[in-house]
Protein backbone atom coordinates (compact mmCIF):
# COMPACT_ATOMS: atom_id res chain seq x y z
CA UNK A 1 0.00 0.00 0.00
CA UNK A 2 1.45 3.56 -0.82
CA UNK A 3 2.18 5.65 2.18
CA UNK A 4 -0.90 7.36 3.69
CA UNK A 5 -0.91 11.21 3.80
CA UNK A 6 -2.59 12.45 6.31
CA UNK A 7 -3.70 16.40 6.58
CA UNK A 8 -3.26 18.25 9.35
CA UNK A 9 -5.24 22.11 9.97
CA UNK A 10 -3.46 24.35 11.91
CA UNK A 11 0.06 24.67 11.70
CA UNK A 12 1.69 25.49 15.32
CA UNK A 13 3.56 23.50 17.51
CA UNK A 14 0.77 20.87 18.26
CA UNK A 15 0.90 20.47 14.31
CA UNK A 16 4.85 20.20 13.88
CA UNK A 17 4.65 17.36 17.17
CA UNK A 18 2.26 15.22 14.96
CA UNK A 19 4.19 15.62 11.78
CA UNK A 20 7.58 14.40 13.82
CA UNK A 21 5.14 11.17 15.77
CA UNK A 22 4.02 10.64 12.16
CA UNK A 23 6.89 10.59 10.19
CA UNK A 24 8.29 7.41 12.55
CA UNK A 25 5.29 5.65 11.48
CA UNK A 26 6.18 6.14 8.02
CA UNK A 27 3.35 8.55 7.77
CA UNK A 28 3.15 11.61 5.14
CA UNK A 29 1.90 14.68 6.19
CA UNK A 30 0.42 18.12 4.50
CA UNK A 31 0.05 20.93 6.54
CA UNK A 32 -2.62 23.53 5.70
CA UNK A 33 -2.32 26.54 7.67
CA UNK A 34 -3.39 30.64 7.45
CA UNK A 35 -0.17 31.71 8.47
CA UNK A 36 2.20 31.99 5.95
CA UNK A 37 4.87 31.79 8.60
CA UNK A 38 3.32 28.64 10.99
CA UNK A 39 6.56 27.04 12.60
CA UNK A 40 5.10 23.28 11.32
CA UNK A 41 6.51 24.20 7.39
CA UNK A 42 9.46 22.66 8.94
CA UNK A 43 8.83 19.45 10.07
CA UNK A 44 5.71 18.32 7.69
CA UNK A 45 6.34 16.95 4.33
CA UNK A 46 3.89 19.00 2.48
CA UNK A 47 2.57 22.83 3.61
CA UNK A 48 -0.17 24.65 2.34
CA UNK A 49 -1.00 28.64 2.51
CA UNK A 50 -4.47 29.62 2.82
CA UNK A 51 -7.39 30.92 4.71
CA UNK A 52 -9.73 28.60 6.51
CA UNK A 53 -12.80 29.72 4.00
CA UNK A 54 -10.54 29.68 0.68
CA UNK A 55 -12.64 26.56 -0.64
CA UNK A 56 -10.59 26.47 -3.81
CA UNK A 57 -7.09 26.41 -1.89
CA UNK A 58 -8.87 23.90 0.48
CA UNK A 59 -10.07 21.23 -2.03
CA UNK A 60 -6.72 21.90 -3.22
CA UNK A 61 -5.63 20.36 0.17
CA UNK A 62 -7.95 17.80 0.22
CA UNK A 63 -7.69 16.22 -2.95
CA UNK A 64 -3.64 15.44 -1.83
CA UNK A 65 -4.24 13.57 1.75
CA UNK A 66 -6.78 10.46 2.59
CA UNK A 67 -7.58 11.80 5.77
CA UNK A 68 -7.82 14.56 7.81
CA UNK A 69 -7.40 15.82 11.43
CA UNK A 70 -6.53 19.04 13.17
CA UNK A 71 -4.64 20.87 15.64
CA UNK A 72 -6.67 23.90 17.09
CA UNK A 73 -10.48 23.85 17.31
CA UNK A 74 -11.47 27.16 16.18
CA UNK A 75 -11.46 26.50 12.47
CA UNK A 76 -14.96 27.14 10.89
CA UNK A 77 -17.57 24.15 11.09
CA UNK A 78 -18.58 24.62 7.36
CA UNK A 79 -14.95 24.41 6.69
CA UNK A 80 -14.61 21.08 8.81
CA UNK A 81 -18.03 19.74 7.77
CA UNK A 82 -17.86 20.81 4.03
CA UNK A 83 -14.26 18.93 4.11
CA UNK A 84 -15.92 15.82 5.91
CA UNK A 85 -17.92 15.53 2.79
CA UNK A 86 -14.96 14.40 0.74
CA UNK A 87 -12.59 13.09 2.71
CA UNK A 88 -12.86 11.58 6.68
CA UNK A 89 -11.95 14.45 9.20
CA UNK A 90 -11.24 13.27 12.86
CA UNK A 91 -12.39 14.05 15.26
CA UNK A 92 -15.88 14.20 14.04
CA UNK A 93 -16.57 18.23 12.91
CA UNK A 94 -19.84 18.08 15.54
CA UNK A 95 -16.97 17.29 18.36
CA UNK A 96 -15.36 20.37 17.46
CA UNK A 97 -18.03 21.97 16.75
CA UNK A 98 -19.75 21.56 20.41
CA UNK A 99 -16.97 21.74 22.10
CA UNK A 100 -15.46 24.90 20.08
CA UNK A 101 -18.72 26.73 22.21
CA UNK A 102 -17.73 26.87 26.11
CA UNK A 103 -21.82 27.23 26.51
CA UNK A 104 -22.23 24.10 24.62
CA UNK A 105 -19.47 22.52 25.92
CA UNK A 106 -20.36 22.63 29.76
CA UNK A 107 -24.28 21.56 29.46
CA UNK A 108 -22.76 19.08 27.27
CA UNK A 109 -20.59 17.81 30.28
CA UNK A 110 -23.44 18.76 33.34
CA UNK A 111 -25.97 16.38 30.78
CA UNK A 112 -23.56 13.65 32.00
CA UNK A 113 -23.96 14.23 35.73
CA UNK A 114 -20.33 15.46 35.65
CA UNK A 115 -19.66 18.98 37.90
CA UNK A 116 -18.62 21.96 36.36
CA UNK A 117 -18.08 25.85 37.70
CA UNK A 118 -21.63 27.31 37.91
CA UNK A 119 -21.85 29.40 34.69
CA UNK A 120 -24.36 30.76 32.36
CA UNK A 121 -24.96 32.72 29.68
CA UNK A 122 -24.20 36.71 29.13
CA UNK A 123 -25.55 38.28 25.82
CA UNK A 124 -25.64 41.85 26.93
CA UNK A 125 -24.86 44.17 29.65
CA UNK A 126 -27.94 44.04 31.93
CA UNK A 127 -27.68 40.27 31.88
CA UNK A 128 -24.96 40.24 34.41
CA UNK A 129 -27.19 43.10 36.84
CA UNK A 130 -28.90 39.92 38.30
CA UNK A 131 -25.68 37.63 38.42
CA UNK A 132 -24.10 38.54 41.98
CA UNK A 133 -24.28 34.98 42.78
CA UNK A 134 -21.53 34.34 40.30
CA UNK A 135 -19.17 36.79 41.78
CA UNK A 136 -16.73 36.37 42.11
CA UNK A 137 -16.69 35.42 38.30
CA UNK A 138 -14.42 35.13 35.29
CA UNK A 139 -16.49 36.48 31.87
CA UNK A 140 -15.39 34.39 28.75
CA UNK A 141 -16.19 34.43 25.26
CA UNK A 142 -18.45 31.82 24.38
CA UNK A 143 -15.90 31.09 21.25
CA UNK A 144 -12.43 31.59 19.92
CA UNK A 145 -11.04 31.98 23.63
CA UNK A 146 -7.13 30.21 24.45
CA UNK A 147 -4.55 31.16 26.57
CA UNK A 148 -6.85 32.99 28.69
CA UNK A 149 -7.63 35.16 25.72
CA UNK A 150 -10.92 36.77 26.05
CA UNK A 151 -11.74 36.18 29.50
CA UNK A 152 -12.27 38.89 32.32
CA UNK A 153 -11.80 38.66 35.76
CA UNK A 154 -14.82 39.88 37.93
CA UNK A 155 -14.98 41.00 40.95
CA UNK A 156 -18.40 43.00 41.37
CA UNK A 157 -20.97 44.54 39.18
CA UNK A 158 -18.99 48.04 39.28
CA UNK A 159 -16.01 46.55 37.75
CA UNK A 160 -18.08 46.14 34.50
CA UNK A 161 -17.74 49.64 33.17
CA UNK A 162 -13.93 50.18 33.69
CA UNK A 163 -13.44 47.29 31.50
CA UNK A 164 -14.52 47.96 27.85
CA UNK A 165 -15.97 44.59 27.30
CA UNK A 166 -17.36 43.89 23.48
CA UNK A 167 -21.13 43.28 24.41
CA UNK A 168 -21.42 42.75 20.70
CA UNK A 169 -19.77 39.15 21.39
CA UNK A 170 -21.61 36.73 23.79
CA UNK A 171 -20.24 35.48 27.06
CA UNK A 172 -20.43 33.46 29.94
CA UNK A 173 -20.37 34.43 33.43
CA UNK A 174 -17.98 31.61 35.40
CA UNK A 175 -17.97 31.50 38.71
CA UNK A 176 -14.00 31.52 40.33
CA UNK A 177 -13.04 28.56 41.76
CA UNK A 178 -11.02 28.36 44.56
CA UNK A 179 -8.36 26.25 43.12
CA UNK A 180 -6.16 23.94 44.75
CA UNK A 181 -4.80 22.48 42.04
CA UNK A 182 -5.35 22.38 37.88
CA UNK A 183 -5.02 18.81 36.47
CA UNK A 184 -5.46 17.40 33.22
CA UNK A 185 -5.74 13.94 31.44
CA UNK A 186 -5.17 12.94 28.52
CA UNK A 187 -6.90 10.00 26.59
CA UNK A 188 -6.63 8.45 22.78
CA UNK A 189 -9.67 7.09 21.55
CA UNK A 190 -9.72 4.27 19.28
CA UNK A 191 -13.30 2.60 19.36
CA UNK A 192 -16.16 1.43 21.56
CA UNK A 193 -14.33 1.00 25.29
CA UNK A 194 -11.13 0.68 23.12
CA UNK A 195 -8.55 3.61 24.41
CA UNK A 196 -5.38 4.36 26.27
CA UNK A 197 -5.03 7.05 28.98
CA UNK A 198 -2.09 8.61 30.41
CA UNK A 199 -2.09 9.38 34.12
CA UNK A 200 -3.07 12.70 35.14
CA UNK A 201 -0.73 15.27 35.46
CA UNK A 202 -0.33 18.32 37.00
CA UNK A 203 -0.39 21.48 35.92
CA UNK A 204 0.61 24.87 37.03
CA UNK A 205 -0.65 28.49 34.76
CA UNK A 206 0.86 31.78 35.24
CA UNK A 207 -1.40 35.11 33.68
CA UNK A 208 -3.98 32.12 32.40
CA UNK A 209 -0.97 30.30 30.47
CA UNK A 210 0.13 27.14 31.13
CA UNK A 211 3.47 27.13 32.49
CA UNK A 212 4.62 23.92 34.31
CA UNK A 213 3.19 20.56 34.00
CA UNK A 214 3.97 17.44 36.02
CA UNK A 215 4.06 13.22 36.66
CA UNK A 216 3.04 12.73 39.01
CA UNK A 217 0.15 15.07 39.97
CA UNK A 218 0.12 15.39 43.67
CA UNK A 219 -3.53 14.08 44.43
CA UNK A 220 -5.23 12.16 45.88
CA UNK A 221 -6.37 8.69 45.03
CA UNK A 222 -10.11 9.89 44.62
CA UNK A 223 -8.79 12.67 42.67
CA UNK A 224 -6.75 10.61 40.24
CA UNK A 225 -9.47 7.46 39.89
CA UNK A 226 -12.43 10.14 39.40
CA UNK A 227 -10.48 12.41 36.92
CA UNK A 228 -9.81 9.38 34.82
CA UNK A 229 -12.82 8.36 35.10
CA UNK A 230 -14.57 11.15 33.63
CA UNK A 231 -12.37 11.56 30.95
CA UNK A 232 -12.95 8.24 29.70
CA UNK A 233 -16.74 8.71 29.87
CA UNK A 234 -16.24 12.33 27.98
CA UNK A 235 -14.75 10.41 25.03
CA UNK A 236 -17.04 6.99 25.09
CA UNK A 237 -20.29 9.76 24.73
CA UNK A 238 -18.43 12.06 22.23
CA UNK A 239 -17.74 8.68 20.21
CA UNK A 240 -14.39 10.31 19.99
CA UNK A 241 -11.51 9.22 18.02
CA UNK A 242 -7.99 10.10 18.60
CA UNK A 243 -6.72 12.05 21.54
CA UNK A 244 -8.30 14.33 23.74
CA UNK A 245 -7.52 16.11 27.04
CA UNK A 246 -10.05 16.77 29.85
CA UNK A 247 -8.43 20.09 32.19
CA UNK A 248 -9.80 19.83 35.59
CA UNK A 249 -9.72 22.06 38.40
CA UNK A 250 -9.88 20.89 42.09
CA UNK A 251 -10.88 23.12 44.85
CA UNK A 252 -10.02 23.71 48.32
CA UNK A 253 -12.56 21.38 49.35
CA UNK A 254 -11.09 18.41 47.30
CA UNK A 255 -14.09 18.67 44.83
CA UNK A 256 -13.07 18.14 41.09
CA UNK A 257 -14.55 20.22 38.46
CA UNK A 258 -14.16 19.82 34.50
CA UNK A 259 -12.84 22.95 33.20
CA UNK A 260 -12.84 22.58 29.64
CA UNK A 261 -12.11 19.81 27.00
CA UNK A 262 -9.41 20.26 24.14
CA UNK A 263 -10.28 17.70 21.17
CA UNK A 264 -6.91 17.74 20.25
CA UNK A 265 -3.50 17.50 21.49
CA UNK A 266 -2.79 19.15 24.39
CA UNK A 267 0.42 21.34 25.60
CA UNK A 268 -0.04 19.68 29.06
CA UNK A 269 0.88 16.36 27.34
CA UNK A 270 4.36 17.69 26.14
CA UNK A 271 5.64 15.46 28.09
CA UNK A 272 4.45 12.18 26.95
CA UNK A 273 6.96 12.49 24.54
CA UNK A 274 10.20 11.54 26.67
CA UNK A 275 7.94 10.42 29.80
CA UNK A 276 5.90 6.99 27.86
CA UNK A 277 6.61 4.61 25.21
CA UNK A 278 3.97 6.32 23.00
CA UNK A 279 3.33 9.99 23.01
CA UNK A 280 -0.34 11.45 22.94
CA UNK A 281 1.10 12.59 19.30
CA UNK A 282 1.83 9.11 18.18
CA UNK A 283 -1.31 7.93 19.59
CA UNK A 284 -3.14 10.66 17.70
CA UNK A 285 -1.84 9.59 14.26
CA UNK A 286 -2.47 6.32 15.41
CA UNK A 287 -6.25 6.35 16.20
CA UNK A 288 -6.77 8.50 13.27
CA UNK A 289 -4.81 6.67 10.79
CA UNK A 290 -6.69 3.41 12.12
CA UNK A 291 -3.30 1.48 13.24
CA UNK A 292 -2.39 -0.61 15.70
CA UNK A 293 -3.14 0.32 19.60
CA UNK A 294 0.21 -0.56 21.62
CA UNK A 295 -0.63 -0.39 25.61
CA UNK A 296 0.85 3.03 26.74
CA UNK A 297 3.89 2.37 29.39
CA UNK A 298 5.19 5.12 31.37
CA UNK A 299 8.94 5.48 31.32
CA UNK A 300 9.60 8.00 34.21
CA UNK A 301 8.31 10.65 35.93
CA UNK A 302 8.87 14.06 34.36
CA UNK A 303 7.89 17.83 34.53
CA UNK A 304 7.96 20.18 31.33
CA UNK A 305 8.29 23.83 31.52
CA UNK A 306 6.84 26.17 29.08
CA UNK A 307 9.60 29.11 27.30
CA UNK A 308 7.05 31.97 27.31
CA UNK A 309 8.21 35.13 24.86
CA UNK A 310 11.87 35.62 25.40
CA UNK A 311 12.75 32.82 28.10
CA UNK A 312 13.90 30.79 24.77
CA UNK A 313 16.43 33.21 24.49
CA UNK A 314 19.20 31.08 26.49
CA UNK A 315 18.45 28.23 25.51
CA UNK A 316 19.20 29.15 21.77
CA UNK A 317 22.14 30.28 22.72
CA UNK A 318 23.23 26.71 23.81
CA UNK A 319 22.35 25.99 27.14
CA UNK A 320 24.45 22.67 28.44
CA UNK A 321 21.60 20.14 28.71
CA UNK A 322 22.14 16.61 30.35
CA UNK A 323 20.71 13.65 29.03
CA UNK A 324 17.29 13.59 31.24
CA UNK A 325 16.42 16.74 30.01
CA UNK A 326 15.38 17.03 26.40
CA UNK A 327 14.63 20.92 24.80
CA UNK A 328 11.83 21.61 21.87
CA UNK A 329 12.43 25.06 19.80
CA UNK A 330 9.15 25.55 17.93
CA UNK A 331 10.92 27.39 15.47
CA UNK A 332 8.44 30.68 15.52
CA UNK A 333 9.74 33.31 13.43
CA UNK A 334 9.45 35.95 15.75
CA UNK A 335 8.95 36.03 19.78
CA UNK A 336 6.50 37.65 21.14
CA UNK A 337 5.17 38.63 24.77
CA UNK A 338 3.09 35.79 25.84
CA UNK A 339 4.32 33.57 23.52
CA UNK A 340 4.55 29.57 23.88
CA UNK A 341 8.28 29.47 21.90
CA UNK A 342 9.32 26.32 23.06
CA UNK A 343 9.81 24.06 25.95
CA UNK A 344 12.01 21.74 28.47
CA UNK A 345 10.72 18.43 29.46
CA UNK A 346 13.29 16.31 32.46
CA UNK A 347 12.78 13.02 33.78
CA UNK A 348 12.71 12.92 37.22
P1 LIG B 1 -8.47 28.88 27.87
O1 LIG B 1 -9.46 28.44 26.84
O2 LIG B 1 -7.87 30.20 27.60
O3 LIG B 1 -7.48 27.80 28.25
P2 LIG B 1 -9.66 28.37 30.50
O4 LIG B 1 -11.12 28.43 30.73
O5 LIG B 1 -9.00 27.05 30.55
O6 LIG B 1 -9.38 29.15 29.14
O7 LIG B 1 -8.96 29.35 31.55
C1 LIG B 1 -7.55 29.53 31.61
C2 LIG B 1 -7.09 29.45 33.06
O8 LIG B 1 -7.72 30.49 33.85
C3 LIG B 1 -7.45 28.17 33.78
O9 LIG B 1 -6.54 27.12 33.48
C4 LIG B 1 -7.41 28.63 35.25
O10 LIG B 1 -6.08 28.76 35.70
C5 LIG B 1 -8.03 30.03 35.17
N1 LIG B 1 -9.51 29.93 35.33
C6 LIG B 1 -10.42 29.90 34.34
N2 LIG B 1 -11.69 29.80 34.81
C7 LIG B 1 -11.59 29.75 36.16
C8 LIG B 1 -12.54 29.62 37.23
N3 LIG B 1 -13.85 29.56 36.99
N4 LIG B 1 -12.07 29.59 38.50
C9 LIG B 1 -10.74 29.66 38.75
N5 LIG B 1 -9.79 29.77 37.78
C10 LIG B 1 -10.19 29.82 36.49
MG1 LIG C 1 -7.78 26.01 29.25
Amino acid sequence: MSKINLGIIGGGQLGSMLSMAAKKLNIKTTIYCNDSSAPAQNFCDEFIFGEYNDNQKILEFVDKVDIITYEFENIPYETLNGINKKKKVLPKPSINRLIQHRLAEKDFINKLNIRTTQYTLVQKKTDLDSLNDLLPGILKTTTMGYDGKGQYPIKSIKDIDSLNIDFSKEYILEKLIKLKKEISVIITRFGNNNYEIYEPIENTHENQILKYSKIPAEISKDIFDQSKNWAIRISEELKYIGTLCVEFFVDKNENLYVNEIAPRVHNSGHLTINAYNISQFENHVRAVCSLEKIPVKKLSNAKMVNLIGNQIQPYRQNIKLNDKEFFFDYLKKEIKDKRKMGHITTLI
